[in-house]
């Protein structure tokens, strides 16, 4: 679907990509993960032609990416952003509206496809559709962002860090939600994160770069059980929420519910937003609690401190 031969970007003198051979499956949803500056904007801003490549070829569906006019490319490839990139003028419905529009859909088509989106990420049609940007919420802005890149049916999604702007509540939600749409869906998806966690949860297959080079490809199973080399297991390790930081004593009050202390953040925050308090249990024994304000802010704290 998409392939990487020998590609190698220079910005002057620096070597973002280094001789990268990478391929993406069909219907797969791909994250590229990896350290800041270690060019994983680069490597998605070279497959819808934002910026050029150096040396090397880029294929999509066969066809070297420098043979499609550059309207038809990038009409089939959606592209989402970290920072919330909707036209702060436009209406919701004319955000969304915008790449149809270009490809002259007849208006009742895009009527159509607007309602269908809308309902897909969770949004009331009515509601929303004339309002302006700023009228929603950071979470409920990058949702619009989401599925205005899916207006006009492209066969892939591209995604640079899309959530790490929202708080990890927001963040957890969109998460489900993705996952909820692509299962519907089942676009090319190439998701860029530096968030291991989010890797895990989201990805088909992961892609660690290191310094403009490809690390290891592998399913969230082979990166966590067999990491390559010594970085890979350190970027796993180091990332992987630690809940012991944050668990108080046992004080003696009835808790209701429980986790695993290996349990995945997602299913941790899933608890905690039912139950105020929740026992953490390792090896069949209590360890200590949760509670869930103190956990909310230490989890925040956490997730920020590893942003990059
Ligand atoms: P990431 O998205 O993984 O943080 P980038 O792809 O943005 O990394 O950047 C990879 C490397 O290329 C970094 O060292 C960055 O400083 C450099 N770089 C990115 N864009 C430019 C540019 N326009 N000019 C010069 N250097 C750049
Ligand atoms: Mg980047």
């Amino acid at each position: 679907m998409i392939l990487f031969d020998k590609v190698s970007k220079k910005y002057g003198e620096k070597e973002a990509i280094k001789q990268v051979d990478f391929e993406v499956k069909e219907g797969e949803f791909l994250v590229l993960i990896g350290p800041s500056g270690c060019g994983k904007t680069t490597m998605l801003k070279m497959m819808n032609r934002l910026i050029p490549l150096t040396t090397g070829t880029i294929y999509i569906n066969g066809k070297r990416i420098s043979d499609y006019n550059i309207n038809e490319l990038r009409w089939n490839i959606g592209y989402v952003l970290q920072q919330i990139a909707l036209f702060p003028h436009l209406t919701i419905e004319e955000n969304i509206a915008i790449v149809p529009e270009l490809k002259k859909w007849k208006r009742s088509r895009i009527n159509e496809r607007i309602k269908e989106l809308m309902a897909l990420a969770g949004l009331d049609y009515a509601t929303y559709k004339d309002r302006l940007p700023e009228e929603l919420s950071g979470g409920q802005q990058q949702r619009i962002g989401v599925i205005r890149a899916l207006a006009a049916d492209p066969d892939i999604l591209l995604m640079d860090e899309p959530f790490s702007a929202l708080d990890p509540i927001s963040r957890v939600k969109l998460q489900d939600e993705l996952i909820t749409i692509q299962k519907q869906i089942k676009k090319t998806v190439v998701f860029v994160t530096h968030d291991i966690q989010e890797a895990l949860k989201l990805a088909d297959r992961i892609c660690l770069l290191k310094e403009g080079e490809v690390v290891q490809v592998g399913t969230p199973e082979e990166i966590v059980n067999h990491p390559k080399n010594d970085f890979v297991a350190e970027f796993v390790k180091n990332q992987v929420f630690n809940l012991k930081t944050i668990i108080k004593p046992v004080d003696g009050r009835e808790v209701l519910a429980q986790v695993q202390s290996n349990d995945s953040l997602e299913r941790i925050l899933n608890v905690l937003s039912e139950y105020e308090t929740v026992e953490v249990i390792e090896d069949d024994e209590v360890i200590g609690m949760l509670e869930r304000k103190h956990a909310y802010q230490e989890i925040a704290k956490e997730l920020e401190s590893v942003g990059g």
